[in-house]
């Protein structure tokens, strides 16, 4: 199924959720035990990243093919094209076509943090719109791309980063699967700006509910989400330390954002899960409960 399907007029929005491949087999072991919690909320898709530079390449096709053939999932396959020249970036793509996959989402992917000496190929794709130039005429693959309601951290301004998102749907992109934000006026903001620009293409709101603060607080510095005072003064009210409060705290958060987003009509809500089900069971259950997924 393309994913675009999932969006036409009428439709409820989508529930997704966001998975990484496990770096052991004990981590796998409890990766397959998060699959089948995720798997009974029934999801409309799950997604599989890929470390930049070809890093999970096998881990993420074994998973993308364990999602795919042993539990039945719609998949859709990230393929990060950092570092990789055309050659390589064939070979994974025609890996995933010939596993049955339909949906890609087309990311540039960055500078590997744990491999100082890693040096990136002298072919590979400088942008993820070049990845989508390649991609497109190459593959049926229903493609995405991401899209950032605050910028992406190295965009010069919002504005050309727009353009940016734009230059990638007009390549071909056909959906956006967008950064998590824990201002919900920065997606609506955004969304309106896009359509603004021409820019009609479904727009997935990326829902990351936190876990820990150490990890929010390292991820958002590093992907450009801002941290509202209002959630870091709620965060430093709970006990130090106490961690099932602070994810209590991250579902109440996102599940206030959820519903603000729903009614709003958001296309889609994209659980960045981080391999973990407890939220997320929590966050979807009650939103069906309330009758508004
Ligand atoms: C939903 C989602 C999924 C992701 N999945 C993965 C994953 O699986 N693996 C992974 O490694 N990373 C992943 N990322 C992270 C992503 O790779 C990084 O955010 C990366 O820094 C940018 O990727 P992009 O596709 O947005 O790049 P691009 O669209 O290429 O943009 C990157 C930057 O370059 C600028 N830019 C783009 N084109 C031009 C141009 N022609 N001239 C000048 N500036 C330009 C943009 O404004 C932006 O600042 C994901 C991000 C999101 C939101």
């Amino acid at each position: 199924m393309h994913l675009t399907d999932l969006w036409k007029p009428g439709r409820r929005p989508s529930l997704s959720f966001e998975l990484f491949p496990a770096r052991t087999p004990a981590g796998r072991d409890k990766l397959f035990g998060t699959i089948d919690e995720l798997g009974g909320l029934a999801p409309d898709f799950v997604s599989v990243t890929f470390g930049a530079g070809g890093s999970t390449r096998d881990g993420s096709r074994e998973l993308v093919q364990w999602l795919k053939q042993e539990k039945r999932h719609e998949v859709l396959a990230y393929f990060a094209g950092y570092g990789l020249p055309p050659s390589d970036v064939s070979a994974v793509l025609d890996a995933y076509r010939d596993l049955g996959v339909e949906n890609v989402l087309a990311v540039r992917g960055d500078e590997p943090r744990d491999a100082p000496d890693f040096e990136p190929h002298p072919d590979s794709f400088a942008y993820a719109s070049d990845l989508v130039a390649f991609v497109r005429p190459r593959y049926p693959f229903c493609l995405g791309v991401a899209g950032y309601p605050e910028k992406h951290v190295q965009a010069v301004s919002r504005d050309s980063d727009l353009e940016v998102l734009k230059r990638k749907l007009d390549l071909g992109a056909e959906f956006v699967i967008s950064n998590y934000f824990y201002d919900n006026r920065y997606f609506v903001e955004f969304r309106e700006l896009c359509r603004a620009r021409g820019i009609s293409v479904p727009i997935v709101a990326g829902i990351m509910p936190i876990y820990s603060i150490k990890l929010t607080a390292s991820l958002a510095a590093m992907c450009g989400a801002t941290i509202p005072d209002s959630v870091r003064a709620a965060l430093a009210s709970l006990p130090e330390g106490d961690k099932d409060a602070i994810s209590a705290y991250g579902v109440e958060l996102a599940l206030e954002q959820c519903r603000g987003l729903l009614r709003e009509g958001v296309a889609g809500l994209h659980l960045y899960t981080m391999d973990r089900s407890a939220s997320a069971k929590v966050i979807v259950s009650r939103l069906r409960d309330e009758g508004l997924l």
